[in-house]
């Protein structure tokens, strides 16, 4: 194919740096981008940083200018779920189709070889998605050692919390929303300011399903949650006592729905 680019889109998350490193010799000419929903948490910014200087090249930073707000109001108001999830298509899919526009590029996604989801589905013939963890039979294990090797490690909010992306994503687990309450709790308020309850009919729009942040961060409620999972990962050690604690935490109640690479790889 004629002229070719290559670009590799980083969602802050682990897997999409390791990638990056892995290819980094590979592909001289590599571009590296991160589609930034200005609703990243400051973690994020700082790893790609880190990484920005292990690669000696710039991370681009692609946009949408209207913004989050305004897309909300776009889409009355209703705040984005795993069955309507309008926020990755306009802060992270349109940005880079734009970035590409109509050139043929090749799209570096790390999805690993252990990983059973599907990549980046794209209407545009022009973007061709590649997967080297995929194809080279790449694990989670792989992922670590690459990240420690290269001195980058992991992000640093893998503390507490399993994923990149939007401090707000709704993909977080009930104690990854404990966890964003203890360490920003000013997101967090912003995070509850979200939430509406519909006047006319009662509807609620909150970020997880039955529960609104108020709710959640009750110190009951926050106990409760602390609990259930420190159980959960006594239960999953005993399980498997060789099983890495990320590992562990990165199950997901919902495999069905697993997050897009866009976001978090
Ligand atoms: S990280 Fe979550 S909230 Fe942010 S764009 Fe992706 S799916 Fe949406």
């Amino acid at each position: 194919m004629p002229n070719i680019r290559h670009i590799l889109s980083l969602s802050g998350g682990k897997d999409s740096t390791a990638l990056a490193i892995y290819m980094r010799d590979k592909i001289s000419d590599m571009e590296y981008v991160f589609c930034d929903t200005d609703k990243e948490l400051a973690e994020t910014y700082e790893y790609l940083g880190r990484l920005e200087a292990f690669l000696g090249k710039k991370i681009v930073r692609l946009r949408d200018d209207r913004g989050f707000d305004h897309w909300l109001k776009v889409y009355g108001g209703y705040l984005p779920s795993s069955r309507m999830r309008w926020c990755t298509k306009v802060l992270k899919i349109k940005p880079f189709e734009k970035f590409v526009g109509t050139d043929e590029v090749m799209m570096y996604v790390g999805i690993r070889a252990d990983e059973d989801r599907g990549g980046y589905i794209t209407s545009k013939p022009n973007i061709h998605p590649v997967y080297p963890f995929r194809d080279d039979g790449m694990t989670l294990q792989d992922v670590h050692r690459i990240l420690d090797e290269s001195g980058i490690g992991f992000p640093t909010y893998y503390d507490w919390r399993t994923r990149s992306g939007c401090f707000f994503c709704f993909y977080q687990r009930k104690n990854e929303w404990v966890g964003l309450l203890e360490r920003h709790p000013d997101l967090y308020e912003k995070a509850k300011q979200y939430e509406k309850t519909n006047p006319v009919n009662g509807e609620r729009y909150t970020w997880t399903e039955r529960e609104s942040l108020e709710e959640l961060a009750r110190p009951e409620r926050v106990a409760e949650i602390k609990a259930k999972q420190q159980d959960a990962l006594l239960a999953a050690k005993k399980d498997k006592p060789n099983r890495p604690l990320l590992e562990i935490l990165g199950q997901d109640e919902d495999d069905d729905n697993l997050p897009c690479s866009f976001c978090h790889t």
